[in-house]
């Protein structure tokens, strides 16, 4: 049995925080405000995977409300989502995920984030693909007000037969 799922997420881009993207720490002017490390890239990607197995949103796993989750890392949230997937025997097969930034440029962070992804979710790299796109200067994200990240993932059960 296969499954897809999809994830969003949107922080705020503010002064006096680093900028986190799929893992990977790049150099910037500002950074994503949040509770946790505000890593949309890592936060659209579990909400695909909690979507493909039923599982919900990573609100409702990890609210901002619990202090427990303070500063919790994507990857970390991502790494406790892949265990509750895998508890439900489903292993992934292929993830794709778009980043939406006016700035900066991320051709060159590009290749870390999909080796973060393709660990994170067990993969190869070539089941994971990162695309980045600009806000054309319109709109919060043309304006540089914020950074969002769109995820799809198929899940398959691990015992396929
Ligand atoms: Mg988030």
């Amino acid at each position: 049995m296969q499954r897809v799922g999809i994830g969003h997420d949107t922080h705020r881009l503010v002064e006096g925080r680093s900028l986190i993207l799929g893992g990977a720490a790049i150099p910037f002017d500002r950074g994503l405000a949040g509770h946790s490390d505000a890593d949309v890239v890592m936060h659209a990607v579990a909400d695909a995977v909690l979507g493909a197995s039923g599982l919900g949103d990573i609100g409702e796993h990890f609210p901002d409300t619990d202090p427990a989750w303070q500063g919790i890392s994507g990857e970390t949230l991502l790494a406790r989502v892949m265990d509750l997937a895998r508890l439900g025997n489903w292993r992934v097969v292929n993830a794709d995920v778009i980043i939406h930034a006016q700035a900066p440029k991320l051709l060159e962070y590009k290749p870390t984030i999909r080796a973060n992804l393709a660990r994170g979710l067990g993969l190869n790299l070539i089941e994971v693909n990162v695309k980045a796109k600009t806000g054309e200067h319109v709109g919060p994200i043309g304006r540089g007000e914020a950074i969002a990240a769109e995820a799809v993932v198929l899940l398959e059960t691990a015992d396929r037969r």
